[in-house]
């Protein structure tokens, strides 16, 4: 067993979330049981995930995507009711890192994403006011849009989809440089032009984003939020796992958004 807030100040020592300007709190969202044993992860706390916790008697819950987001309702009913009163009457801790864990350098989503893509990261910029949240560098190997669309779902197990903002003339020359922010970042595609790079890959598509590829001449590729995001908390958790005696596992709760 290790104490809560000993757990929680390492997990804050690592990530750092007051030096992020962020949407939501990060760190503990919900308090729990003062003794942890066992912690379930996960992307985002749904109420699949809590039930996988409870099933597996967690004292804790660590995810990327917890709750009381800036903007929503403070009111507690419906969705946000059950899965409080879920985690409340179990006594089980939410813990939320979200920014944080995008821009981490070694558990962070866009460091894990290159892992998984084998990717080369050339460096890091500021994107949406966050310092370190966008990230360029090359693939693996120049590719061309049939064989990168093979490669990713071989690694993401999800069909991306591909815009090609090349002109046409430039058809026949394949990717090799690429900018990536894992998630709902697909308005960060302008920054990722300034960048000069190929390709830009987050997890999401807008109807906007479309024109911005084709007008800016860079190309893009929505791979799944979900899919793009399952790699910081798991990271994060194996950290955990090797500094505690502690039981962590992930839980993937299928997602094809
Ligand atoms: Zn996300």
């Amino acid at each position: 067993m290790v104490k809560r807030e000993v757990l929680i100040s390492q997990l804050d020592a690592w990530l750092q979330p007051k030096l992020i300007k962020d949407y939501c709190p990060n760190g503990l969202q919900v308090e729990g049981t003062g003794d942890v044993g066992k912690i379930v992860c996960g992307v985002t706390a749904c109420e699949a995930l809590l039930d996988a916790a409870i099933g597996r008697q967690a004292d804790m819950v660590l995810v990327h995507h917890g709750y009381f987001w800036k903007g929503e309702s403070a009111v507690i009913q419906g969705m946000k009711k059950r899965r409080l009163g879920k985690l409340l009457r179990h006594d089980i801790s939410l813990v939320a890192y979200h920014l944080p864990l995008d821009i981490h350098v070694e558990y962070g989503n866009n460091a894990q994403l290159a892992k998984v893509l084998g990717l080369s990261v050339d460096g890091q910029v500021a994107a949406g006011g966050t310092d370190g949240l966008l990230w360029y560098g090359q693939l693996p190997k120049p590719m061309q849009q049939d064989e990168l669309r093979r490669y990713l779902f071989d690694r993401l197990a999800r069909d991306p989809l591909i815009i090609n903002g090349s002109m046409p003339a430039m058809e026949s020359k394949p990717w090799r440089t690429i900018a990536w922010c894992t998630g709902g970042a697909q308005g960060f595609i302008d920054d990722a032009a300034d960048l000069g790079v190929d390709l830009y890959l987050s997890g999401e598509v807008s109807e906007q984003t479309v024109h911005s590829a084709r007008e800016l001449g860079i190309s893009y590729i929505a791979a799944g939020h979900h899919a793009t995001e399952r790699y910081g908390i798991q990271a994060l958790g194996n950290a955990v796992a090797a500094e505690f005696p502690l039981d962590v596992s992930f839980v993937d709760i299928d997602n094809p958004a």
